[in-house]
């Protein structure tokens, strides 16, 4: 007998080689009908192998992310099967699962695949689905392989054959494809339902431009019908916020090709919205004991190599530039971090002024592959509301604490509610991709799970996803479509201050090495905003709406009314616009909306004379006619509600 650990802790006894399957059935013939894959020992594998020894079992289904991966790479071979009959000359590369559905890279051999075809593959795959063919791994010895796939003239298979050892290869077939892999799969295809065919698009293989263009399709496959019908229409409205979209829309920024790739242009409100949401922070930053500090954009490449960056992101980043008399080199700032450990060290420090909080909304740059790029979200230039907390020892815990408390502040005020947090840990099995001693890694890490856990916070560890120089806590966001956010992080450094050899004065009057906090509660305002955008679909909260109001006259005769009122509400900071168009007040009101302005004001005859507006809110229709003080009332109580004071 064999001892079988569930997640639940609870052990139980199964003859020797029973399989994951066996064992779901044991629990629950439900469970056995929906169990796609399992985790063994942390190994995902095939449901029908046999376990052999005392072993940590997951059974794994479609709520499970490795299950779900398993389904997508298996309905990878479906959409190959289903190639294969219909396009008898296809090649095949590499099939692998994506975060939603999956790809197959093939070599058409001179057919054409484009979306009017998708159809036919989504119907062949479904019928072949239907035929519930078992994924039925084979061992295979080299030469068998090598064979195999001499004999079907394929001779991607054969690339990826030789990179294989003897002893390691399987087969997989369902149906009548083979495939060569390592597996896992599901147990049948019986278990897809719903297939589509997403995209086609061109891709080097290898991903070498020097090598031949194959052809990737997309596919997205689930266990149920329904589930392809909802996952269609949150695609529908994903696209529909889309913040390149919106922001195009919107006027807050956009683009140049000859300005560059990945250098965002920002426009007059896209560049006062970013400006508040500085300004709002900035006010909480002044009262958790912040100071501001402005430092260049470039450094010198000595600067990065003291700092490490230049040893572990150099190759990766834009190159030096250098200057033309003395051949100095300079980076373009990656990291903000390094200038500020220079201000730290501008003067001898003393545990009086412990913790040195440094803030700086600093613009920084990173070479990101072209292809990498995507709207704000990942660019080359971007401003990080940074800052470095240089503290002492005992400090760590409480300060970083403090910065949970203002990174929770930023969240609520910006209606952020579902939220979670995790903590990137060092990959203890990969030790050279990180500085430091396992001592300092250890208590980083755990001031961090103890000021996570003291202020309530739901987290998940992470590792191999921790800075070069610490861990971090890192924070997620979930918006309305169900899709994670990634914003702020915050993240303790031992090795930083150790590289600059920063020192203070200790109240024993021996010198001691500072620690250092990094943390950025946006994370970046590029960023920021992108996810702002998708999570409001551009309906941002009154206070940070580029344009609170609109003033709609309904003819031209009223235009001085309406200016009159404008000027009065711009002396009380609520900000907007006069549509003097001459266009029907039907017209304005539907541009108003267009735009999202959160409130439109209409004046007419009737308005004028009492010396009111009639008040129009997003969302919410008609307000009925104010008086100007009863409006500017309403407004105010209306922008402030939203946006607590920040209490230390
Ligand atoms: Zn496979
Ligand atoms: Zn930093």
């Amino acid at each position: 007998m064999i001892k079988i650990t569930l997640p639940d802790g609870s052990v139980r006894d199964y003859p020797i080689g029973s399989s994951s399957f066996d064992i779901a059935l044991s629990i629950s013939e439900g469970l056995a009908r929906n169990v796609l894959a399992a985790k063994v020992n942390g190994q995902v594998q095939d449901t029908n192998l046999p376990i052999a020894t005392d072993s940590k079992l997951q059974l794994l289904t479609w709520n499970d992310a490795d299950g779900k991966s398993t389904f997508w790479h298996s309905s990878a071979h479906l959409m190959a099967e289903a190639l294969e009959t219909l396009y008898p000359k296809v090649k095949f590369w590499v099939g692998p699962p994506l975060e939603n559905g999956f790809y197959y890279d093939v070599d058409t051999n001179g057919e054409t695949i484009s979306s009017e075809d998708f159809k036919k593959i989504e119907e062949k795959m479904l019928e072949l689905a239907r035929q519930k063919n078992d994924f039925v791994r084979i061992p295979m010895a080299k030469t068998e392989a090598i064979k195999f796939f001499e004999e079907k003239g394929d001779e991607y298979k054969l690339d990826l054959l030789s990179g294989l050892d003897d002893g390691s290869i399987t087969f997989y077939k369902q149906g009548n494809f083979t495939d060569l892999c390592r597996g896992p799969h599901i147990p049948n295809t019986g278990f897809i339902k719903a297939a589509k065919i997403m995209s086609v698009a061109g891709a080097y293989f290898k991903g070498d431009q020097n090598n031949k263009m194959l052809t990737r399709i997309y596919g997205v496959t689930f266990p149920k019908q329904k589930e392809l019908e909802d996952y269609l229409t949150l695609l529908e409205e994903a696209k529909r916020r889309d913040h390149r979209k919106l922001g195009q829309e919107l006027d807050l920024f956009t683009f140049s090709e000859k300005v560059g790739k990945g250098l965002p242009l920002w426009l007059p409100k896209g560049a006062m919205l970013r400006e508040r949401l500085e300004n709002f922070l900035r006010k909480a930053q002044v009262k958790a004991g912040y100071q501001q500090v402005v430092t260049p954009h470039i450094g010198s490449k000595q600067l990065y190599i003291t700092s490490g960056h230049w040893e572990k992101y150099g190759k990766d980043s834009f190159q030096p530039i250098t200057t033309p008399e003395e051949g100095e080199e300079f980076l373009l700032k990656p990291m903000n971090c390094p200038h500020h450990c220079e201000i730290f060290r501008a003067r001898p420090r003393s545990y009086r002024e412990l913790p040195l909080r440094l803030a700086e909304f600093g613009t920084v740059y990173r070479y990101e592959q072209s292809g990498e790029l995507h709207g704000l979200t990942r660019v080359r230039g971007f401003t990080q509301d940074d800052a470095h907390i240089f503290c002492t020892d005992d400090q760590v815990e409480d300060e970083f604490k403090k910065v949970i408390d203002l990174v929770l502040y930023v969240f609520k005020s910006l209606g952020f509610e579902d939220f979670s947090a995790q903590v990137s840990l060092r990959d203890p099995e990969n030790k050279t991709k990180y500085f430091g001693l396992d001592e300092a890694w250890d208590k980083a890490e755990n001031a961090i799970r103890r000021a996570a856990a003291d202020k309530g916070l739901k987290t998940v560890e992470e590792v191999g996803e921790a800075a070069f120089y610490g861990p971090k806590l890192d924070f997620m966001v979930k918006d309305a479509l169900g899709r994670k956010w990634q914003l702020g992080t915050i993240q303790v450094d031992y090795q930083l201050p150790q590289r600059f050899e920063l020192e203070y004065v200790g109240s024993d009057n021996q010198k001691h090495r500072p620690v250092m906090i990094h943390r950025a509660p946006f994370g970046s305002m590029e960023r920021f905003i992108a996810i702002l955008i998708e999570t409001t679909a551009g309906n941002f909260p009154l206070w940070l709406s580029p344009d609170q109001i609109a003033i709609l006259p309904i003819s031209e005769k009223f235009e001085d009314y309406a200016n009159e009122v404008f000027l009065t509400l711009q002396e009380e900071d609520i900000r907007g616009y006069v549509d003097h168009r001459d266009e029907k007040i039907g017209r304005k009101i539907r541009d108003a909306e267009v735009n999202k302005l959160p409130l439109m004001l209409i004046v007419g005859e009737k308005e004028a004379e009492e010396g009111k507006v009639s008040v129009r809110r997003k969302g919410e229709g008609d307000l009925g006619s104010m008086t100007i003080e009863e409006f500017i009332a309403y407004a105010k109580t209306e922008i402030y509600k939203n946006i607590p004071q920040f209490k230390v």
